[in-house]
């Protein structure tokens, strides 16, 4: 089976991990420090805070902005469950936000309409890879202000008008699941310029201990206090070790997943029933997924026929995502609906996600493009 993603593992990254396992350190030593400087770095962000994984870093940051019971955020309802969880876990409401047709990015008119009083922050999910516009998210966050939370998730290494992912938003949140750019099997970072509000996630991360483990064997003492709420989010070094051997191959990771969106995209631009999702022109997509809307009206197979005739076909496609707002546990706690974000609900029924991912072939690829042209033609 072809997967729609996989991580890329080679023998130096295998030997980073073997190294930290012979070591002094397995959690809360050096490597998390170097790996939290080398994603800062390479996003250009002051600070970073590395943790269990992108869920994790998620609830940090809905923590860090201080969101709780009556406090609204606005977060696109195509996204993955994660991001409407983490404001639930902090007592908040999330609120849903229909997304732009072509692109499956957050509708910024409808992000305004759904703000009121009680609004404190929007999450903006870079969907698929592709950053949402936050000019306009900036605008509408320094107007009503609302903190501004970035989901990139699906976003290491793109760009909005230059700008890295990682700096557009107050706070910024990042995977490292095998699927996601870089792994470390289990993963994920907050990066901020806020060091204030920096400093309350590292709390977060470590049961809400003013110290760490570290610090407190410099200075020789046992003596702790718990200043905050916090939660055991700590990441290995084993993991981080793995990391920082990843993030080195990142540009190169990025330029293959570039290669094949461009073949994809030069396949299928003449097709009339596979439509790619919109390029921006003002974005550097990071392409975490390729997605691909089919005309299903015009053919007479639906989407989990073709969905079962591409896996029978060894190509693993998949759907992403089930609208957050129509599963149970919304519905039920927060008399969500269908018919709440058209848009998205229409979209969820044509998408599919077909393999990205640095280490598929052109020929690989090639394949999926003639078994998806072969069950589209009318
Ligand atoms: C992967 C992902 C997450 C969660 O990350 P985990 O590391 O799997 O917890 C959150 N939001 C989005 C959009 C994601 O794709």
């Amino acid at each position: 089976m072809i997967p729609y993603g996989r991580q890329k593992i080679d023998d130096d990254d295998i030997q980073a991990v073997v190294d930290v396992l012979r070591s002094n350190w397995l959690t809360t030593g050096p490597k998390v420090q170097e790996f939290e400087k080398a994603v800062a770095d390479y996003v250009g962000a002051k600070h970073a805070v590395a943790v269990s994984s992108g869920t994790a870093a998620l609830h940090c940051a809905m923590h860090g902005i201080g969101i709780g019971p009556g406090d609204e955020v606005i977060v696109p309802s195509m996204t993955f469950s994660a991001t409407a969880n983490a404001v639930v876990y902090v007592g908040g409401k999330p609120i849903f936000a229909d997304v732009e047709p072509d692109t499956l990015l957050i509708d910024t008119e409808m992000v305004e309409e759904k703000i009121t009083s009680r609004t404190k922050a929007i999450i903006a999910v870079d969907y698929a890879g592709q950053p949402c516009d936050y000019d306009r998210l900036r605008e509408i966050a320094e107007k009503y202000k609302l903190y501004l939370v970035s989901d990139s998730c699906h976003a290491l290494g793109a760009k909005f008008e230059g700008k890295n992912v990682g700096t557009l938003a107050d706070l910024t949140t990042l995977s490292f699941h095998p699927v996601k750019h870089i792994t470390t099997g289990e993963g994920g970072m907050v990066v901020s310029n806020d060091g204030q509000m920096m400093a309350k996630i590292r709390q977060f991360r470590n049961h809400g201990i003013a110290t760490d483990s570290v610090q407190r064997d410099v200075i020789g003492t046992w003596y702790y206090e718990v200043v905050d709420v916090g939660y055991n989010y700590r990441i290995t070094d084993i993991q981080c070790a793995l990391g920082l051997s990843q993030i080195i191959k990142l540009p190169r990771f990025l330029l293959r997943r570039r290669q094949i969106a461009d073949r994809y995209r030069g396949a299928f631009s003449s097709s009339g029933i596979i439509e790619p999702l919109v390029l921006k022109t003002q974005v550097e997509h990071a392409w975490h997924l390729f997605v691909v809307r089919i005309g299903f009206d015009r053919l007479s197979l639906s989407r989990a026929d073709l969905f079962q005739q591409l896996r029978g076909d060894g190509i693993g496609v998949n759907v992403h995502y089930i609208p957050v707002h129509l599963h149970p546990f919304y519905r039920e706690n927060f008399s969500t609906h269908a018919g709440m974000c058209p848009i998205s609900e229409k979209a969820y029924e044509e998408i599919l996600s077909i393999p990205i991912h640095p280490s598929l072939t052109d020929q690989e690829v090639d394949y999926v493009i003639d078994r998806l042209k072969f069950y589209t033609t009318e």
